[in-house]
């Protein structure tokens, strides 16, 4: 059984008495480890899709199984995300940004700490640990966001575009790097890309999405040589 499972899965928006259809008929399964692409063009339900698997909003159609019964799932307490922007606090460490979500669960400081400091070192930035944000390069800062996003050792990671905002060089160079990140954490990953190059080569599947009203429009599968 698939970690993730969504069947027929739609999004209606209300303005007034207007219905806007944004999301049209996702079907998709993600195994448990796997690495999966969402792939289309701007505002064609991406991000929906992602607020739909982190519970921040309900579907409207469909259904949305998330879990299974050796590896059960906890809204909330089991996501991790990474947006476009790494939306780290200025006024704190980077040791105390990568922590914030063990604070806001209430999980224990020591351990967390260590976790946090292991993570660090995992994408990079140990020396960096003590640092403000300002002092990090747009790289540096989403690497630390990734280390946010696994602190608390959730079981499904949700990237929305999270290397749209860099150039092209640091942005390859953090699809390698998250490559590494996916093996070594082994953890079920939705990245959310516009970038169709960047999808096929991160993702063990990828689903296409078309736009308006956006609909998975195909799904392939990709042989990836082993590591
Ligand atoms: P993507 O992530 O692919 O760019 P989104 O999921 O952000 O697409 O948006 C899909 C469509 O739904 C867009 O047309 C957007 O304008 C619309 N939309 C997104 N959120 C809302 C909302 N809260 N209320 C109304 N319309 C929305
Ligand atoms: P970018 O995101 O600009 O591509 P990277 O994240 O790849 O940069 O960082 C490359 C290396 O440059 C880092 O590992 C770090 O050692 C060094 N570096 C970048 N910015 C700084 C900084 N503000 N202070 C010290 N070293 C830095």
């Amino acid at each position: 059984r698939p970690f993730v499972r969504l069947v027929g899965v739609t999004k209606t928006y209300h303005a007034g008495a207007q219905e806007f259809l944004a999301v049209r008929d996702v079907t998709l399964d993600v195994e448990e480890g796997e690495l999966v692409s969402i792939v289309g063009p701007s505002g064609c339900g991406k991000s929906t899709v992602l607020s739909i698997l982190a519970e921040l909003q309900a579907a409207s159609g469909g259904t949305v199984e998330i879990g299974t019964p050796d590896s059960p799932f906890t809204p909330g307490r089991d996501v991790g995300m990474v947006f476009q922007k790494a939306l780290l606090l200025k006024w704190r460490t980077i040791i105390d940004n990568v922590m914030l979500p063990a604070e806001i669960l209430g999980l224990p400081r020591r351990a967390s700490r260590e976790r946090a400091r292991d993570l660090l070192e995992m994408v990079g930035l140990s020396k960096f640990a003590d640092a403000y944000p300002q002092q990090l390069s747009g790289g540096m800062q989403q690497r630390a966001s990734i280390a946010r996003a696994l602190v608390h050792d959730p079981k499904l990671i949700l990237m929305d575009e999270p290397f749209g905002a860099l150039d092209a060089l640091t942005r390859e160079r953090m699809n390698l790097e998250l490559l590494r990140i996916w093996r070594e954490s082994s953890k079920t990953i939705l990245f959310v890309t516009h970038g169709i190059q960047e999808a096929v080569f991160l993702g063990s599947k990828v689903a296409v999405m078309t736009a308006g009203p956006a609909r998975m429009a195909a799904q392939f599968e990709i042989d990836l040589p082993e590591p």
